[in-house]
Protein backbone atom coordinates (compact mmCIF):
# COMPACT_ATOMS: atom_id res chain seq x y z
CA UNK A 1 0.00 0.00 0.00
CA UNK A 2 0.92 3.59 -0.65
CA UNK A 3 -0.12 5.89 2.25
CA UNK A 4 0.20 9.81 1.32
CA UNK A 5 -1.51 12.56 4.08
CA UNK A 6 -3.41 15.64 3.56
CA UNK A 7 -3.56 14.53 -0.24
CA UNK A 8 -5.97 16.80 -2.73
CA UNK A 9 -8.52 14.94 -4.52
CA UNK A 10 -8.69 17.21 -7.38
CA UNK A 11 -7.84 14.60 -9.69
CA UNK A 12 -9.82 11.98 -8.00
CA UNK A 13 -12.80 13.66 -9.06
CA UNK A 14 -14.33 14.57 -12.49
CA UNK A 15 -16.09 17.88 -11.36
CA UNK A 16 -12.42 18.28 -10.94
CA UNK A 17 -12.53 20.18 -7.00
CA UNK A 18 -9.56 20.87 -5.16
CA UNK A 19 -10.55 19.26 -1.71
CA UNK A 20 -8.48 17.18 0.44
CA UNK A 21 -8.41 14.13 2.15
CA UNK A 22 -6.64 13.50 5.41
CA UNK A 23 -5.23 10.21 4.40
CA UNK A 24 -5.15 8.52 1.35
CA UNK A 25 -4.72 4.87 0.56
CA UNK A 26 -3.53 3.08 -2.91
CA UNK A 27 -4.26 -0.23 -2.08
CA UNK A 28 -2.42 -2.63 -4.43
CA UNK A 29 -3.48 -5.96 -3.23
CA UNK A 30 -7.14 -6.97 -2.46
CA UNK A 31 -5.28 -8.59 0.44
CA UNK A 32 -3.78 -5.69 1.84
CA UNK A 33 -7.24 -4.25 2.91
CA UNK A 34 -7.63 -6.89 5.48
CA UNK A 35 -4.35 -5.66 7.51
CA UNK A 36 -5.38 -1.77 6.38
CA UNK A 37 -8.69 -2.54 8.29
CA UNK A 38 -6.54 -3.73 11.51
CA UNK A 39 -4.26 -0.73 11.39
CA UNK A 40 -6.59 1.80 10.78
CA UNK A 41 -9.94 0.30 12.33
CA UNK A 42 -11.88 1.13 9.84
CA UNK A 43 -15.25 0.52 11.31
CA UNK A 44 -14.71 3.01 14.07
CA UNK A 45 -13.32 5.73 11.51
CA UNK A 46 -14.97 7.97 8.91
CA UNK A 47 -13.81 6.27 5.28
CA UNK A 48 -14.50 6.19 1.84
CA UNK A 49 -13.62 4.01 -0.98
CA UNK A 50 -12.49 6.02 -4.29
CA UNK A 51 -12.44 5.02 -7.79
CA UNK A 52 -12.24 8.05 -10.67
CA UNK A 53 -14.54 9.68 -8.69
CA UNK A 54 -16.95 9.85 -11.59
CA UNK A 55 -19.86 9.78 -9.54
CA UNK A 56 -19.29 11.80 -6.67
CA UNK A 57 -19.23 15.46 -5.86
CA UNK A 58 -17.50 16.66 -2.73
CA UNK A 59 -18.47 19.65 -0.82
CA UNK A 60 -15.85 20.28 1.43
CA UNK A 61 -12.46 18.14 2.56
CA UNK A 62 -12.74 14.78 3.67
CA UNK A 63 -11.94 14.24 7.10
CA UNK A 64 -11.25 10.80 7.24
CA UNK A 65 -9.15 8.16 5.04
CA UNK A 66 -9.93 7.52 1.41
CA UNK A 67 -9.02 3.74 0.02
CA UNK A 68 -8.40 3.60 -3.97
CA UNK A 69 -7.73 0.04 -5.29
CA UNK A 70 -4.98 0.13 -8.03
CA UNK A 71 -4.96 -3.91 -8.77
CA UNK A 72 -6.42 -4.26 -11.89
CA UNK A 73 -5.89 -7.60 -13.41
CA UNK A 74 -8.53 -9.99 -14.81
CA UNK A 75 -8.51 -13.56 -15.66
CA UNK A 76 -10.37 -16.17 -17.77
CA UNK A 77 -11.89 -18.23 -14.93
CA UNK A 78 -14.31 -21.00 -17.08
CA UNK A 79 -15.06 -21.48 -20.69
CA UNK A 80 -17.65 -23.33 -22.29
CA UNK A 81 -18.74 -23.44 -25.75
CA UNK A 82 -20.80 -20.15 -25.48
CA UNK A 83 -19.52 -18.69 -22.66
CA UNK A 84 -16.52 -16.94 -20.86
CA UNK A 85 -16.35 -16.28 -17.61
CA UNK A 86 -14.38 -13.45 -16.45
CA UNK A 87 -13.06 -12.23 -12.55
CA UNK A 88 -11.93 -8.88 -13.14
CA UNK A 89 -10.31 -6.37 -10.23
CA UNK A 90 -11.58 -3.56 -8.64
CA UNK A 91 -8.60 -1.47 -10.12
CA UNK A 92 -9.20 -2.22 -13.56
CA UNK A 93 -10.79 1.06 -15.91
CA UNK A 94 -14.11 0.24 -16.97
CA UNK A 95 -14.19 1.47 -20.55
CA UNK A 96 -10.61 -0.09 -21.05
CA UNK A 97 -11.82 -3.60 -20.42
CA UNK A 98 -15.10 -2.97 -22.16
CA UNK A 99 -12.94 -2.24 -25.35
CA UNK A 100 -10.63 -5.16 -24.74
CA UNK A 101 -14.05 -7.39 -24.88
CA UNK A 102 -15.17 -5.59 -28.02
CA UNK A 103 -11.78 -6.28 -29.56
CA UNK A 104 -12.02 -9.92 -29.02
CA UNK A 105 -15.82 -10.17 -30.00
CA UNK A 106 -17.44 -11.13 -26.76
CA UNK A 107 -20.61 -9.54 -26.04
CA UNK A 108 -22.56 -8.41 -23.06
CA UNK A 109 -20.89 -5.06 -22.06
CA UNK A 110 -20.29 -3.22 -25.53
CA UNK A 111 -22.91 -0.74 -25.18
CA UNK A 112 -21.68 0.32 -21.67
CA UNK A 113 -18.38 1.59 -23.59
CA UNK A 114 -17.10 5.28 -22.77
CA UNK A 115 -18.79 4.73 -19.35
CA UNK A 116 -15.62 6.58 -17.02
CA UNK A 117 -14.97 5.05 -13.50
CA UNK A 118 -13.66 1.61 -12.45
CA UNK A 119 -14.58 -1.67 -12.45
CA UNK A 120 -15.18 -2.40 -8.98
CA UNK A 121 -17.94 0.90 -8.93
CA UNK A 122 -19.68 -0.41 -11.73
CA UNK A 123 -22.13 -2.76 -9.27
CA UNK A 124 -22.64 0.04 -6.88
CA UNK A 125 -25.36 1.94 -8.70
CA UNK A 126 -25.65 -0.83 -11.67
CA UNK A 127 -24.38 1.36 -14.15
CA UNK A 128 -26.72 0.98 -17.81
CA UNK A 129 -26.50 3.17 -20.87
CA UNK A 130 -28.25 2.25 -24.48
CA UNK A 131 -30.22 -0.88 -23.26
CA UNK A 132 -27.45 -2.75 -21.12
CA UNK A 133 -26.73 -2.45 -16.98
CA UNK A 134 -24.48 -4.26 -15.50
CA UNK A 135 -26.73 -6.56 -14.10
CA UNK A 136 -27.53 -8.27 -16.90
CA UNK A 137 -23.69 -9.93 -17.06
CA UNK A 138 -22.63 -9.48 -13.54
CA UNK A 139 -22.47 -13.49 -11.55
CA UNK A 140 -20.60 -12.55 -8.44
CA UNK A 141 -19.35 -9.64 -6.75
CA UNK A 142 -16.05 -10.38 -4.49
CA UNK A 143 -15.85 -7.42 -1.45
CA UNK A 144 -14.59 -7.00 1.82
CA UNK A 145 -16.63 -6.72 4.69
CA UNK A 146 -15.30 -3.67 7.54
CA UNK A 147 -18.23 -4.85 9.86
CA UNK A 148 -17.56 -8.24 9.69
CA UNK A 149 -13.88 -8.04 9.37
CA UNK A 150 -13.94 -11.00 6.12
CA UNK A 151 -13.89 -11.17 2.64
CA UNK A 152 -17.52 -12.38 0.62
CA UNK A 153 -18.88 -12.98 -2.39
CA UNK A 154 -22.64 -12.08 -3.28
CA UNK A 155 -24.40 -13.61 -6.24
CA UNK A 156 -25.85 -11.13 -9.05
CA UNK A 157 -29.58 -11.73 -7.07
CA UNK A 158 -27.86 -11.24 -3.61
CA UNK A 159 -27.27 -7.63 -4.87
CA UNK A 160 -30.65 -6.51 -5.44
CA UNK A 161 -30.03 -4.56 -8.45
CA UNK A 162 -32.44 -2.07 -9.61
CA UNK A 163 -32.43 0.94 -11.82
CA UNK A 164 -29.55 2.69 -10.93
CA UNK A 165 -28.99 1.28 -7.65
CA UNK A 166 -27.66 -1.87 -5.95
CA UNK A 167 -27.71 -3.14 -1.96
CA UNK A 168 -24.21 -1.49 -2.09
CA UNK A 169 -25.38 1.95 -2.48
CA UNK A 170 -28.13 1.15 -0.08
CA UNK A 171 -27.42 -1.29 2.83
CA UNK A 172 -23.59 -1.91 2.23
CA UNK A 173 -23.36 1.77 1.30
CA UNK A 174 -19.69 2.46 3.10
CA UNK A 175 -19.63 -0.40 4.79
CA UNK A 176 -17.48 -2.66 2.43
CA UNK A 177 -14.56 -2.54 -0.52
CA UNK A 178 -15.61 -4.50 -4.05
CA UNK A 179 -12.22 -6.09 -4.83
CA UNK A 180 -13.49 -7.55 -7.77
CA UNK A 181 -16.79 -8.74 -10.46
CA UNK A 182 -17.63 -11.68 -12.52
CA UNK A 183 -18.98 -11.33 -15.75
CA UNK A 184 -20.64 -14.22 -17.78
CA UNK A 185 -20.07 -12.95 -21.16
CA UNK A 186 -21.16 -14.05 -24.39
CA UNK A 187 -19.19 -15.84 -27.21
CA UNK A 188 -21.65 -14.95 -30.00
CA UNK A 189 -22.56 -11.80 -29.00
CA UNK A 190 -26.56 -10.97 -29.66
CA UNK A 191 -26.81 -7.05 -30.23
CA UNK A 192 -28.89 -5.21 -28.48
CA UNK A 193 -30.51 -2.83 -30.50
CA UNK A 194 -33.54 -0.95 -28.74
CA UNK A 195 -32.10 2.73 -28.72
CA UNK A 196 -33.46 4.38 -31.86
CA UNK A 197 -30.80 6.69 -31.95
CA UNK A 198 -28.26 3.54 -32.26
CA UNK A 199 -30.57 2.35 -35.01
CA UNK A 200 -30.62 5.58 -36.56
CA UNK A 201 -27.51 5.79 -36.79
CA UNK A 202 -26.45 2.23 -37.87
CA UNK A 203 -28.92 3.44 -41.19
CA UNK A 204 -27.54 6.07 -41.62
CA UNK A 205 -24.22 4.31 -42.09
CA UNK A 206 -25.40 1.23 -44.24
CA UNK A 207 -24.93 -1.08 -41.70
CA UNK A 208 -27.55 -3.84 -41.97
CA UNK A 209 -26.34 -6.72 -39.99
CA UNK A 210 -24.30 -4.83 -36.82
CA UNK A 211 -21.24 -6.34 -34.90
CA UNK A 212 -20.40 -5.77 -31.44
CA UNK A 213 -17.90 -3.62 -33.12
CA UNK A 214 -20.35 -1.56 -35.15
CA UNK A 215 -22.21 -0.83 -32.24
CA UNK A 216 -20.02 -0.04 -29.50
CA UNK A 217 -17.93 2.22 -32.28
CA UNK A 218 -21.79 4.21 -33.02
CA UNK A 219 -21.93 4.66 -29.00
CA UNK A 220 -18.99 5.99 -28.49
CA UNK A 221 -19.37 8.79 -30.90
CA UNK A 222 -22.94 9.46 -30.12
CA UNK A 223 -21.66 9.86 -26.68
CA UNK A 224 -18.53 11.43 -27.62
CA UNK A 225 -20.95 14.42 -29.08
CA UNK A 226 -23.23 14.47 -26.63
CA UNK A 227 -21.66 14.09 -23.07
CA UNK A 228 -18.94 16.57 -22.40
CA UNK A 229 -15.48 15.05 -21.49
CA UNK A 230 -14.51 15.82 -17.82
CA UNK A 231 -10.93 15.95 -18.97
CA UNK A 232 -12.39 19.32 -20.70
CA UNK A 233 -15.00 20.24 -18.49
CA UNK A 234 -16.12 18.57 -15.03
CA UNK A 235 -18.93 17.35 -14.73
CA UNK A 236 -20.19 13.83 -13.45
CA UNK A 237 -22.44 12.78 -16.14
CA UNK A 238 -25.98 12.08 -15.24
CA UNK A 239 -26.73 14.32 -12.10
CA UNK A 240 -30.43 13.06 -11.27
CA UNK A 241 -31.83 9.74 -11.97
CA UNK A 242 -34.82 9.40 -14.05
CA UNK A 243 -37.81 9.50 -12.49
CA UNK A 244 -40.64 6.80 -12.44
CA UNK A 245 -44.16 8.05 -11.50
CA UNK A 246 -47.39 6.27 -11.40
CA UNK A 247 -49.43 5.29 -14.37
CA UNK A 248 -52.47 7.80 -12.95
CA UNK A 249 -50.09 10.40 -12.70
CA UNK A 250 -48.14 9.80 -16.01
CA UNK A 251 -52.11 10.26 -17.68
CA UNK A 252 -52.59 13.54 -16.28
CA UNK A 253 -49.07 15.10 -17.19
CA UNK A 254 -49.63 13.77 -20.94
CA UNK A 255 -52.75 15.54 -21.20
CA UNK A 256 -51.10 18.74 -20.54
CA UNK A 257 -47.87 17.67 -22.72
CA UNK A 258 -48.93 15.31 -25.44
CA UNK A 259 -45.26 14.93 -26.62
CA UNK A 260 -43.56 14.21 -23.35
CA UNK A 261 -41.52 10.84 -24.08
CA UNK A 262 -41.68 7.87 -21.96
CA UNK A 263 -41.39 4.29 -21.09
CA UNK A 264 -43.81 2.18 -19.22
CA UNK A 265 -41.93 0.12 -16.82
CA UNK A 266 -45.08 -2.27 -16.31
CA UNK A 267 -48.69 -1.24 -16.02
CA UNK A 268 -49.28 0.84 -13.20
CA UNK A 269 -44.87 2.29 -13.15
CA UNK A 270 -43.76 4.56 -16.01
CA UNK A 271 -40.28 6.14 -16.78
CA UNK A 272 -39.81 9.69 -18.18
CA UNK A 273 -36.91 11.90 -18.81
CA UNK A 274 -35.62 14.22 -16.09
CA UNK A 275 -33.59 15.67 -19.41
CA UNK A 276 -37.18 16.26 -20.38
CA UNK A 277 -38.25 18.15 -16.83
CA UNK A 278 -35.49 19.93 -17.28
CA UNK A 279 -35.81 21.45 -20.38
CA UNK A 280 -39.65 22.13 -19.68
CA UNK A 281 -38.82 24.22 -16.45
CA UNK A 282 -36.34 26.20 -18.94
CA UNK A 283 -32.75 25.12 -17.40
CA UNK A 284 -31.28 23.64 -20.54
CA UNK A 285 -28.11 25.29 -20.79
CA UNK A 286 -28.58 27.57 -18.12
CA UNK A 287 -25.90 29.22 -16.09
CA UNK A 288 -26.02 29.67 -12.76
CA UNK A 289 -22.42 31.63 -11.62
CA UNK A 290 -19.86 29.17 -11.86
CA UNK A 291 -22.24 26.41 -12.61
CA UNK A 292 -24.70 25.55 -15.62
CA UNK A 293 -26.43 22.72 -17.38
CA UNK A 294 -24.61 21.17 -20.22
CA UNK A 295 -26.44 22.79 -23.54
CA UNK A 296 -26.62 19.59 -25.21
CA UNK A 297 -28.00 17.40 -22.16
CA UNK A 298 -29.30 19.49 -19.00
CA UNK A 299 -29.11 15.95 -17.05
CA UNK A 300 -25.07 16.82 -16.92
CA UNK A 301 -24.14 19.59 -14.28
CA UNK A 302 -21.14 21.02 -15.62
CA UNK A 303 -18.33 22.73 -13.45
CA UNK A 304 -17.23 25.91 -15.34
CA UNK A 305 -13.98 26.15 -13.70
CA UNK A 306 -14.02 27.91 -10.24
CA UNK A 307 -17.19 26.29 -8.64
CA UNK A 308 -17.25 25.18 -5.22
CA UNK A 309 -19.23 21.30 -4.55
CA UNK A 310 -21.84 23.40 -2.52
CA UNK A 311 -22.25 26.25 -5.62
CA UNK A 312 -22.97 22.81 -7.75
CA UNK A 313 -25.13 21.38 -5.03
CA UNK A 314 -27.03 24.53 -4.93
CA UNK A 315 -27.66 24.87 -8.35
CA UNK A 316 -28.95 21.25 -8.22
CA UNK A 317 -31.41 21.95 -5.59
CA UNK A 318 -32.98 24.96 -7.58
CA UNK A 319 -33.37 22.43 -10.09
CA UNK A 320 -35.51 20.07 -8.19
CA UNK A 321 -36.89 22.74 -6.29
CA UNK A 322 -38.41 23.86 -9.68
CA UNK A 323 -39.42 20.11 -10.78
CA UNK A 324 -41.35 19.64 -7.82
CA UNK A 325 -43.02 23.10 -7.52
CA UNK A 326 -44.12 22.74 -11.47
CA UNK A 327 -44.46 19.34 -11.63
CA UNK A 328 -45.16 17.79 -8.32
CA UNK A 329 -42.19 15.21 -9.26
CA UNK A 330 -39.30 14.70 -6.77
CA UNK A 331 -35.61 13.75 -8.59
CA UNK A 332 -33.63 11.49 -6.81
CA UNK A 333 -29.78 12.81 -6.80
CA UNK A 334 -27.61 10.08 -9.44
CA UNK A 335 -24.76 11.24 -7.64
CA UNK A 336 -23.36 10.64 -4.46
CA UNK A 337 -22.70 14.04 -1.95
CA UNK A 338 -19.96 13.56 0.66
C1 LIG B 1 -19.18 11.85 -18.62
C2 LIG B 1 -19.80 10.79 -17.75
C3 LIG B 1 -20.68 9.89 -18.29
C4 LIG B 1 -21.28 8.90 -17.49
N1 LIG B 1 -22.13 8.02 -18.07
C5 LIG B 1 -22.71 7.05 -17.32
C6 LIG B 1 -23.62 6.13 -17.92
O1 LIG B 1 -23.87 6.15 -19.12
N2 LIG B 1 -24.19 5.19 -17.12
C7 LIG B 1 -23.90 5.11 -15.79
O2 LIG B 1 -24.46 4.22 -15.13
N3 LIG B 1 -23.04 5.96 -15.20
C8 LIG B 1 -22.45 6.93 -15.93
N4 LIG B 1 -21.58 7.82 -15.34
C9 LIG B 1 -21.32 7.73 -13.89
C10 LIG B 1 -20.02 6.97 -13.51
O3 LIG B 1 -19.15 6.90 -14.59
C11 LIG B 1 -20.30 5.55 -13.00
O4 LIG B 1 -21.18 5.59 -11.90
C12 LIG B 1 -19.01 4.83 -12.57
O5 LIG B 1 -19.30 3.48 -12.29
C13 LIG B 1 -18.31 5.47 -11.36
O6 LIG B 1 -17.04 4.89 -11.25
P1 LIG B 1 -15.92 5.57 -10.36
O7 LIG B 1 -14.76 4.62 -10.27
O8 LIG B 1 -15.60 6.91 -10.86
O9 LIG B 1 -16.67 5.63 -8.97
P2 LIG B 1 -16.59 6.81 -7.87
O10 LIG B 1 -17.24 8.02 -8.40
O11 LIG B 1 -15.20 6.92 -7.38
O12 LIG B 1 -17.51 6.20 -6.73
C14 LIG B 1 -18.90 6.11 -6.90
C15 LIG B 1 -19.51 5.46 -5.64
O13 LIG B 1 -19.08 4.12 -5.53
C16 LIG B 1 -18.32 3.90 -4.34
N5 LIG B 1 -17.21 3.01 -4.74
C17 LIG B 1 -16.35 3.21 -5.76
N6 LIG B 1 -15.52 2.15 -5.88
C18 LIG B 1 -15.88 1.27 -4.90
C19 LIG B 1 -15.38 0.00 -4.49
N7 LIG B 1 -14.37 -0.63 -5.11
N8 LIG B 1 -15.97 -0.61 -3.43
C20 LIG B 1 -17.00 -0.01 -2.75
N9 LIG B 1 -17.50 1.21 -3.10
C21 LIG B 1 -16.93 1.83 -4.17
C22 LIG B 1 -17.87 5.27 -3.88
O14 LIG B 1 -17.68 5.30 -2.48
C23 LIG B 1 -19.05 6.13 -4.34
O15 LIG B 1 -20.11 6.05 -3.41
C24 LIG B 1 -20.97 8.82 -16.11
C25 LIG B 1 -20.05 9.75 -15.56
C26 LIG B 1 -19.48 10.72 -16.37
C27 LIG B 1 -18.48 11.68 -15.77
Amino acid sequence: MKVYNNFSLKYFNTFGLNYTCETFIEVEYAEEIYSINKKYNLSQKKFLVLGEGSNILFTKDFDGIVLHPSFNNFTVEQEDSEHIYIKIEAGKNWDEFVRYTVEKNIGGIENLISIPGLVGAAPIQNIGAYGQEIKDTISFVHFFDFEKNVFRVYDNRQCSFGYRDSIFKNRLKNKIFITSIELKLDKNPKPVLDYYDVKNELMKNGIKNPTIKDISNIISKIRENKLPSPRMIGNAGSFFKNPIIDKNKFEALKRIYSNIPFFYLNENKVKIPAAWLIEKIGYKGKVNGNVATYHKQPLVLINLGNASGNEILDFANEIKNEILNQFDIDLELEVNVV
